[in-house]
């Protein structure tokens, strides 16, 4: 993950989790830009996960019984 790519602002990054292919905002995004952006509580439709471990939040596992 070294190649740098725009954001959704045209700022280049170099540590971009994923890339929204949103037509309003395409760019790729990384953490603090996904949790800015809150592409995943819009949940993005068009949001492509580069990883899925990197978008994970830690979670507690709560109990349901
Ligand atoms: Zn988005």
């Amino acid at each position: 993950m070294s190649h740098r790519e725009k954001d959704i602002h045209g700022k280049y990054i170099g540590n971009a989790i994923g890339y929204c292919h949103s037509e309003v905002h395409p760019g790729a995004l990384n953490r603090e830009i996904a949790y800015k952006h809150k592409c995943l509580a819009k949940k993005c439709s068009n949001l492509e996960k580069y990883d899925e471990e990197s978008w994970r939040k830690k979670e507690k596992c709560r109990k349901r019984r």
